[in-house]
């Protein structure tokens, strides 16, 4: 992958403009050069008439650099796509639809919304690793914001409604590592199960405080530790500290979550956290997920089932 810049100033000085983005996005996609997606041939033309796309010299299909990507077919300039990398990326608590549609100048609400759904979608890469070694595991409730709240502003939050929540924190020399969240239906064996299932690696150990939901997760070894409510979080502090910092940056960023989109905001809060020691190198690696993820339209980002 090209490099990836280390600050705001750093940022313009490598991309002043499109062409500089698509001259990027090519490197990223054909390090030893342009490979035509439909034949394989390795030799191609920048195509005359249209920016950013490479023509075939064998079968002539013409491919643009953001071709079957994220990006795929949007309206708007890859500078902006940039901007909106790097300021979700880089920054500690991330950034709304409604900042980033002011801080852009983005025409309409609804563009900054799907260019954040879409980048959010980017934020799990294909096939990464389970969570190994020692792995504290919980579940917490987080409140729910109703459709009826409005969008922007303060105190859009209703009470009423609760969205579940499962854990998961690797801990090495009595500190974090890697984390996982997953919205899940309730607290049953069968969904806390599969939580473990999908998140931890065979032969891991999870450190949970007994819930007998956890009972019998396979091929994990189980370390419970039976406390009351209260004390919870001095058995399980980095998984109850994600915890807590997930709903502060809920209620901060977006004034609370709303359940149809609860799991791809986990997914963001998720990144940013496994990324915190690297901030400037996940501007890399989202836009290297982002290049790998297929195209997503606005009524697959609207509907829930669209997630993953
Ligand atoms: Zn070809």
């Amino acid at each position: 992958m090209p490099d990836f810049p280390a600050s705001l100033v750093e940022f313009q000085h490598q991309f002043p403009n499109d062409d500089a983005c698509a001259a990027w996005l090519s490197a990223a996609r054909w390090p030893s050069g342009f490979r035509c997606p439909a034949c394989a041939g390795a030799k191609g033309w920048p195509h005359g008439g249209k920016p950013f796309t490479f023509e075939c010299a064998a079968c002539g299909k013409q491919t643009s650099v953001t071709a079957g990507t994220i990006m795929h077919g949007s309206k708007l300039p890859l500078l902006v796509w940039f901007w909106a990398v790097y300021l979700m990326a880089t920054h500690s608590n991330g950034i709304s639809a409604l900042q980033l549609q002011k801080q852009l100048g983005l025409g309409s609400y609804k563009s900054a919304w799907l260019l954040c759904a879409k980048l959010r979608r980017a934020m799990v890469a294909p096939g990464r690793a389970p969570l190994a070694g020692l792995v504290e595991v919980d579940e917490a409730e987080i409140p729910l914001r109703t459709k009826a709240d409005p969008v922007c502003g303060g105190g859009g939050r209703s009470p009423q409604g609760k969205m579940l929540v499962a854990g998961a924190v690797e801990v090495e020399n009595d500190a974090p590592g890697r984390l996982r969240l997953a919205a899940i239906k309730d607290f049953s064996a069968a969904s806390l199960h599969g939580f473990v299932a999908a998140n931890v690696a065979p032969g891991a150990t999870i450190k949970t405080d007994g819930w007998p939901s956890y009972a019998r997760a396979p091929d994990v070894r189980h370390e419970p530790h039976v406390v009351g409510a209260m004390a919870a979080h001095v058995v399980l502090p980095w998984v109850h500290r994600a915890f807590s910092n997930a709903k502060t940056w809920a209620l901060g960023v977006y004034h609370g979550l709303r359940r149809q989109h609860l799991q791809s905001y986990l997914d963001e809060f998720v990144f940013r956290f496994n990324r915190r020691r690297t901030r400037p190198a996940a501007f890399r690696s989202l836009l290297a997920i982002a290049l790998v993820r297929k195209p997503l339209t606005y009524n697959m980002l609207i509907m829930p089932e669209a997630q993953g």
